[in-house]
């Protein structure tokens, strides 16, 4: 005979291995008083007679799982035990149970129902019994106690069985299954299944605590669910209202749960269905219970009343087409199988209705409850609730897989489900991604305490004016050093100050731009500091950036002046923006005076500088940024690093990019020494290995991908004095940083993080470099600084759920030159801060909180990436791309294909008349150098999903 699909599943599972007695179906029953013995064994041997189920092993014939049924009067296989007298019958009494939930069946031979009799006193007996689901469900022990109950009365009283025979077996239903899977119903059936689960999300991306087996396995554990009189009526009330049931509602509640803690708005929920539709199968024992896969909706941020339409209407739905076994709907669904997980939905909800039955009742004899077996919980899924309706109130358990969660964790969100339910009870027009998770104090603790970074810092001067101080305190100290060049603090201020003076005259003040554009050198530092000492903000224009891209700058910032270098003056000649040359022009200034200026109407509000990076729409946009954020995060500095006069800090980064500002400044204002590498020299692991040595250098920062080739170099090491390497731009590896303790034993190593729109960095940690560390954090907000994970609704998220990273405080910047829409829409209003006028930035970085309160950084929620740590947005590169003539359309992307190795490729439909080469120059004239793409494919079309959307994945 053949199998029913589910017991074909389960067959194949067993086959593949082990599933231990995650499909055991024990129960336990304290049977007090006289017990008619034969009695109880001729009512097990009669029921095991009356099903043939009881009866059946599976053997493999010619390749295929068959069903055997072996004669009616094999009998129940009862093993008896006697403890009387015993003084440890009690503990006898758990090993057993426990040895006879875990003890395996065979499937083979079975047999697959089998149980125990204990006898503890005279009058005391325990009544153990277990199936393997093969043969068996939830609604099969229903049956079974029934007639247990009618059998056992009637033997005891010498009547005969009283039960009438069972017009139908198993195994005809199976092979009806089977032959039904054929027909016309089904083919609807399968139809409703593919229809509402095509394109469902292969998994629902929990944040578990431990990364999730290449191999599901079972172990489990279980939490007590209880909701009070108060809830289940106020749920109730609600369902009363919108024409759910209880199961309906709770479903939804658990859904919306589910879709916070996994960012998802597509949540697939198993939910088991009894499968006994049919009066013919009602009476028998066996495996029928079925399992609907509900698909719930929370896109579009429903309302509690919406959502309960939604889900009113899929249950709904997924019950009138409840005869497919799930077997068959995975198999026409097709979703990506994988041995991590189970198909289609890896989160279950178990609803159990008020039982026919009361359990069992043996006449003569008081039943009651064994204390609870002490068998290990198994784990079908990574999470299973199973509730039922107990009087006034709702109770059950939640079962999670310990291979992947925490209790702590799993506790957290049952916390989460109670407070989604009272607040749907409590106000049903209310949008559901409104609801509050967190409780008062979990919302204090990531919102407040996390964020206690008050400290005193500097908040009424300038960055010049910490400079300023240091040369009064130690005039005669080197502040620069610059390929074999010195200026000493005094004479750097001097030449900086005369500079200052003349810009003045030429009209620069308070949050006027001057551009420069210089290769690093003394003659920079000078230009930087002037430009700050006379008020205005400096707006780097890299030299080595096309011409088209620094006219865009040059019109877009609107400068007063332009300060270069003479070699350089025909990049910036523009529009008639007047340009001073600092070699060749500092006769022009040299009797300016040397003194600093008086402070006048300048204020830490005002612009400091304006850098620009890439736009999504095409052109750069320029970030404004005031002192008192950069002051903040200078004064914040040396607290965390440790950082005092005797450093010696390398200046190399690009001064386009924000990290040269602390690289630039802090020094100056700590009376340490600055020492600028030469133009070319950031690139090269060997001049900077060199320049390291040579200068007693013992700070120096890097892009991680930087700071991997620098580890490569032989000589890297060789710099003795090192003793902190601060890496920021883009994900610190744990391998990476594992390295630096093997390269740089003794050197601390500092992941910073922070995007140009707030004041370079916004939150630190202190790398352990022993190889402990497993994920690197970007660690905890700087002073004065607070950082929000928020969910799309603006909601907190709880600990260990992604959210996007906003950053408040004094360092977030002003907002985008000239770009009121984006400024708009990227700095908004800080709700949680309490500070009047207090802002945040929206960075678009996903990130979570661990338990402890730091900080992991994710990835991107868009499309910019990070090459070699500059910041690039594909959208500008694509922009200029479709100015080809030739590219109708394209999509570019940054590709990993070597490790450590990132590369932006250009995919292009069109261009037939134009090659790489072509493609490449035209992008050439208006992009930097580092966002050309490095490869161009051509394709046919672009790859899109289903509904039409791009797809970047494939
Ligand atoms: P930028 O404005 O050039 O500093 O780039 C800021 C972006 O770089 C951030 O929004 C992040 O995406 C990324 N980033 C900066 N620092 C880190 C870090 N320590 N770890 C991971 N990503 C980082
Ligand atoms: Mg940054």
């Amino acid at each position: 005979l053949p199998l029913s699909f589910a017991q074909t599943r389960l067959w194949f599972l067993e086959q593949m291995g082990g599933l231990g007695s995650t499909y055991h179906i024990p129960t336990s029953m304290r049977l007090r008083g006289e017990l008619d013995r034969d009695a109880l064994v001729r009512a097990l041997d009669r029921i095991v007679a009356r099903h043939e189920a009881l009866r059946t092993t599976f053997a493999q014939v010619d390749g295929t799982p068959t069903q055997q049924i072996a004669p009616a009067d094999v009998g129940f296989h009862l093993v008896e035990h006697d403890l009387r007298g015993r003084a440890d019958a009690e503990a006898e009494l758990r090993r057993v149970m426990s040895e006879e939930a875990r003890a395996p069946f065979s499937l083979e031979r079975g047999p697959l129902i089998r149980g125990r009799l204990i006898r503890m006193a005279e009058a005391d007996h325990v009544l153990l019994v277990t199936m393997h689901h093969i043969v068996s469900d939830g609604w099969s022990m229903g049956v079974l106690t029934q007639e247990l109950g009618a059998l056992y009365g009637a033997f005891r009283r010498g009547a005969p069985d009283p039960l009438p025979a069972l017009a139908i077996q198993y195994a005809d239903f199976a092979a009806w299954q089977r032959r039904w899977v054929e027909g016309e119903v089904l083919r609807e059936q399968a139809d409703y299944w593919t229809r509402t689960l095509g394109g469902a999300p292969e998994l629902l991306a929990l944040p578990t605590d431990h990364p999730r087996p290449a191999r599901v396995d079972h172990a489990g554990a279980m939490l007590r669910v209880e909701l009070d009189e108060e809830l289940t009526g106020g749920l109730k009330a609600l369902g009363r209202r919108h024409g759910t049931t209880l199961y309906m509602t709770l479903l939804a509640g658990w859904a919306a749960v589910l879709g916070r803690l996994s960012g998802q708005d597509d949540v697939v929920i198993g939910s088991p269905t009894a499968g006994r539709g049919r009066r013919e199968i009602e009476g028998l024992i066996g495996f029928f219970v079925n399992t609907l896969a509900v698909r719930v909706d929370l896109a579009d941020g429903p309302t509690v009343a919406e959502l309960l339409g939604r889900v009113k209407e899929r249950t709904l739905g997924a019950q009138h087409h409840q005869d497919i076994p799930f077997e068959q709907v995975v198999e026409r669904v097709a979703p990506t199988r994988s041995l991590s997980h189970g198909p289609l939905f890896q989160v279950m909800f178990a609803w159990q209705e008020m039982t026919r039955d009361g359990g069992l009742a043996l006449p003569g004899l008081e039943m009651g409850r064994v204390g609870a077996a002490p068998a290990e919980v198994q784990a079908k899924f990574d999470l299973s609730l199973n509730l039922r309706q107990a009087g006034d109130r709702i109770v059950g358990t939640l079962t999670y897989a310990t291979s992947l969660f925490e209790r702590e964790t799993v506790e957290r969100w049952l916390g989460y489900l109670r407070r989604m339910l009272e607040q749907m009870a409590a106000d049903e027009g209310r949008r559901v991604e409104r609801l509050a998770l967190l409780s008062g104090d979990e919302r204090s603790r990531v919102l407040d305490e996390w964020n206690r970074t008050e400290a005193a810092y500097p908040g009424e001067s300038c960055i010049h004016q910490l400079f300023e101080a240091q040369v009064e305190r130690t005039p005669e100290a080197t502040a620069l050093v610059f390929e074999g060049e010195l200026l000493t603090y005094a004479e750097l201020n001097g030449r900086a100050n005369r500079l200052a003076h003349h810009l003045r005259s030429l009209g620069v003040g308070p949050d006027v731009r001057v551009g420069i554009c210089v290769e690093r050198s003394l003659e920079m530092m000078v230009g930087l500091l002037a430009v700050l000492k006379a008020g205005g903000a400096y707006v780097p224009l890299d030299p080595s950036y096309p011409l088209d891209r620094l006219h865009y700058m040059l019109a877009d910032s609107a400068p007063a002046v332009v300060l270069t270098q003479a070699r350089l003056r025909d990049r910036v000649e523009h529009a008639g923006v007047p340009v001073l040359e600092l070699d060749a022009d500092a006769p022009a200034w040299a009797h300016r005076p040397a003194a600093n200026r008086e402070r006048d109407a300048l204020t830490p509000d005002h612009l400091a500088y304006v850098i620009y990076t890439s736009g999504s729409t095409g052109r750069p946009k320029g970030v404004e940024v005031a002192h008192r954020g950069v002051v903040n995060r200078l004064a914040w500095m040396p607290a965390f690093h440790g950082l005092d006069a005797r450093e010696v800090v390398l200046q190399k980064t690009p001064y386009s990019f924000d990290v040269s500002v602390w690289e630039l400044f802090w020094p100056l204002a700590a009376g340490a020494r600055l020492v600028i590498a030469r133009p070319d020299g950031h690139r090269d692991p060997a001049y900077l290995s060199e320049v390291i040595r040579r200068e007693r250098v013992t700070a120096v920062h890097f892009v991680p991908s930087l700071l991997g080739v620098f580890l490569e170099h032989p000589e890297c090491a060789a710099g003795a004095a090192l003793r902190r390497v601060v890496t920021s731009g883009e994900a610190l590896t744990p391998e990476l940083v594992a390295r630096v303790g093997q390269r740089l034993p003794g050197v601390e190593l500092h992941n910073l993080y922070g995007p140009t729109e707030a004041a370079v960095d916004v939150t630190a940690w202190k790398c352990a470099t022993d190889g402990s560390e497993t994920r690197v954090p970007i660690g905890r907000p700087v002073a004065n600084t607070r950082i929000y994970l928020l969910d799309p609704a603006g909601e907190p998220v709880p600990v260990g759920v992604a959210g996007e990273l906003h950053v408040g405080g004094v360092q977030v910047a002003r907002g985008y030159g000239r770009r009121p829409g984006l400024t708009a829409e990227r700095f908004t209003a800080d709700p949680f801060g309490g500070a009047p006028g207090a802002r945040l930035y929206r960075t678009g970085d996903l990130a979570r909180w661990r338990p402890d309160g730091t900080i992991e950084y994710l990835g991107r929620m868009d499309h910019q990436v990070k090459v070699r740590g500059l910041r690039i947005e594909l959208g500008e590169i694509e922009a200029r791309l479709r100015e080809h003539a030739a590219v109708r359309e394209c999509v570019v992307l940054a590709r990993q294909d070597a490790p450590g190795q990132t590369r932006l490729v250009a995919y292009v439909v069109g261009g037939e008349t134009a090659g790489a080469e072509v493609l490449r120059a035209h992008l050439g004239q208006t992009l930097p150098e580092h966002m050309v793409p490095a490869a161009y494919v051509r394709l046919e079309a672009l790859p899109l999903t289903p509904n039409g959307k791009l797809d970047r994945k494939a």
